[in-house]
């Protein structure tokens, strides 16, 4: 009797103990951003900043990575390599509606989305002594078209293509990453450079400021055609005197920065996620220039190309944005 009571007790013991390492437990999640002078960085580490400060209430720690952009991250996110990313929204639309089975394979179809950060302007810089004006004029002339793995290489191939232009087009190309081509810009190594990014960006900012550059307009019946025929492409502005030497509005194209998981990460997880940046979001907004006029309601309420993550759902759901 007493021997049954004592091996009660310590059965009873165990499962104490293991409960209490269960709950101990953390979750470590890693998002995939970008180049550190583009804005997917801090937006990846201001989401970790405000799930962080939460860790008692949920067990999640949150770490970054900087990456070559959103074709890389969402292989990543398919593979498994990566938890959560940031990616374009025209990217995440070729991936999850059209999976090219030469490209992303199987998995594409767990790809969820948490919900929409900013708007992305295509943005292309040009050397002042270029003759670059036009997006037209990039005909020729030295160009960095963007690292493999990134979105602004993704779109601007896209672009080309509508332009019927190959890489034979231009007199050089470069491939060289976000954080690398404003250097390349201003050391005269190249005409032009693309950058698929939120506003203000380092990476533009240093463009701008450490030699005579440009902003182009990004305009014209081929970019309206693009812009009419898919779903994830908008007209877009870059504010006039957000830059140095460039005092007025540029008309572009442009894309959304989404943030990206799969049907993997748990939805208790993305639960906690999204709690620790919708109940601190003026925390949020104060983290960069490009967060400060962002409203929660716009970010879920968007047209998005891949579905809303069971768990984002959940939350929205309870505090009643949807
Ligand atoms: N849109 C870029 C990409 O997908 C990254 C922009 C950024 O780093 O802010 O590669």
């Amino acid at each position: 009797m007493l021997k049954t009571f004592t091996k009660l007790i310590t059965i009873q013991l165990t499962v104490w103990l293991l409960a209490s390492q269960i709950a101990l437990a953390e979750t470590f999640v890693t998002i995939g951003t970008g180049g550190v002078t583009g804005v997917y960085y801090p937006a990846g580490s201001g989401i970790c900043k405000l799930v962080n400060q939460d860790l008692d209430t949920h067990n999640i720690r949150c770490a970054i990575e900087s990456t070559q952009g959103s074709v890389y991250n969402l292989e990543q996110l398919v593979s498994g390599g990566l938890d959560l990313a940031i990616a374009q929204s025209d990217v995440l639309y070729h991936t999850y509606q059209r999976p090219d089975p030469t490209q992303i394979k199987d998995g594409s179809q767990s790809l969820r989305t948490l919900f929409a950060i900013y708007p992305e302007p295509f943005t292309v810089v040009a050397r002042a002594d270029s003759g670059i004006d036009t997006f037209e004029d990039l005909k020729g002339k030295r160009v960095n078209i963007g690292n493999p793995g990134s979105g602004q290489r993704n779109t601007m191939e896209v672009i080309m293509r509508a332009y019927g232009w190959t890489i034979g087009d231009f007199s050089l190309i470069s491939e060289l990453n976000s954080a690398e081509q404003s250097k390349a810009l201003c050391d005269n190594k190249v005409d032009a450079m693309i950058f698929t990014v939120g506003h203000p960006s380092r990476s533009i900012k240093e463009a701008t400021t450490s030699c005579q550059t440009r902003i182009v307009s990004v305009t014209g019946p081929i970019i309206d055609q693009l812009v009419m025929k898919s779903r994830y492409y908008q007209l877009a502005t870059i504010p006039g005197g957000m830059y140095d030497n460039n005092p007025d509005d540029i008309a572009t194209f442009g894309v959304g920065a989404l943030f990206v998981t799969t049907t993997r990460l748990p939805n208790d997880t993305v639960y906690g996620i999204v709690r620790s940046l919708f109940d601190n979001f003026e925390q949020f907004n104060t983290l960069h220039p490009a967060f400060s006029k962002l409203q929660i309601k716009q970010m879920i309420d968007t047209n998005l190309p891949a579905p809303l993550h069971e768990g984002a759902k959940k939350y929205y759901a309870d505090m009643g944005l949807m």
